[in-house]
């Protein structure tokens, strides 16, 4: 099993190091053909309009197909990515999760910070930097995660999503899920 990073730009390096860690084997993702030699795929954090110029058309292209076959999960950046709906300002999205998300949602007084939410019913720490926001969830969407009353992880068939850094903490398990998403061939 192997697992890709996207390493356009951003927080990749975390990721690896986190799924290194936990056993699996890991390539770092800079162009399009590496997808077929991935069994999954990580869209860390960063700017996700970025990611968006990176990718071109093309790109952005290979990667639409690929989360459609393959498990995908996506933190901060790449939760914008994989959405459906994005505003603030409005972008192009993946639509691999049914939900709308609103970038930059804190403000700039409280644009990081680290907090305690829930990861189904246990405690979890969630570090948020430039967090977006989970505003709308659709009805084939399970909500994994939440921080006061608002999802933060979510889950659409093989598609993964938080709007925080679980690679930015010491705690495992939310990259624990997903590799076992990938292993479950869901
Ligand atoms: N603010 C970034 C965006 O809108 C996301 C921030 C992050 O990935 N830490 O794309």
């Amino acid at each position: 099993m192997k697992i890709g990073v996207l390493a356009l730009q951003g927080d990749f390096d975390a990721h690896r190091r986190r799924l290194e860690d936990l056993g699996a084997e890991v390539a770092l993702v800079k162009h399009p053909g590496q997808f077929d030699e991935i069994d999954g795929l990580v869209i860390p954090g960063g700017e996700s309009g970025t990611f968006l110029k990176l990718l071109g058309e093309e790109g952005f292209e290979k990667l639409r197909q690929f989360v459609q076959a393959k498990p995908t999960f996506g933190t901060c950046a790449g939760a914008i990515l994989l959405a459906k709906e994005v505003e603030n300002p409005k972008q192009t999205g993946l639509g691999a999760l049914d939900i709308r998300i609103r970038r930059n949602a804190y403000g700039r007084q409280i644009d990081s910070s680290i907090r305690q939410g829930r990861l189904g019913e246990e405690p979890l720490e969630m570090v948020f930097i430039r967090a977006p926001k989970i505003e709308r969830v659709g009805p084939a969407v399970e909500v994994i995660a939440t921080q006061g009353d608002d999802p933060v992880a979510v889950r659409q068939g093989k598609v993964m999503a938080a709007t925080f850094h679980p690679e930015l903490s010491d705690d495992t398990r939310v990259h624990r899920e997903f590799l076992a998403l990938i292993r479950n061939g869901k």
